[in-house]
């Protein structure tokens, strides 16, 4: 049997569990039917930041931002590159500090764009400022 990894639907919230081998098979979430993993770049809302950030086995990199700052606009095209090319391993995901202020204090963001890196409940790693879709993908890998 292969081990459990635990990974929040980011469309409904609600906690999935899929066998680690099955990564691969497109696992759906038993809610709402949506994908698990994809390798979409998700628009997340601060409460299912805070289950993902303290419940995902699967490492999830979440990108603080907003639509008025420049440079996070210019890194969102590199952000859903590295989406894509890391899937399935690794989630993105983007939360708007505009429409949810209380995730920049929460997460003690002090600038954007700014990544954050969670595993396994936990923070593991975090990076300010504006990177290329390869950078974005050489940060995770060494961190993840
Ligand atoms: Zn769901």
């Amino acid at each position: 049997m292969s081990k459990a990894l635990k990974c929040t639907c980011l469309d409904c919230g609600t906690i999935g569990r899929f066998p680690a081998d099955k990564i691969d098979a497109k696992p759906k979430c038993g809610k709402c039917g949506s994908w698990l993993i994809t390798g979409k770049v998700w628009e997340i809302d601060l409460e299912t930041l805070n289950k993902a950030a303290r419940t995902d086995d699967v490492p999830l990199v979440v990108d603080f931002w907003a639509p008025w700052c420049g440079p996070c606009r210019m890194m969102a095209p590199q952000f859903t590159m590295a989406a894509k090319d890391m899937a399935p391993h690794v989630r993105f995901a983007k939360i708007n500090t505009e429409e949810y202020p209380n995730a920049s204090q929460r997460y003690n963001i002090r600038g954007i764009p700014t990544m954050a890196l969670f595993k396994g409940g936990k923070e593991k790693a975090r990076q300010s400022g504006a990177m290329q879709s390869p950078q974005i993908k050489a940060w995770v890998s060494e961190k993840a």
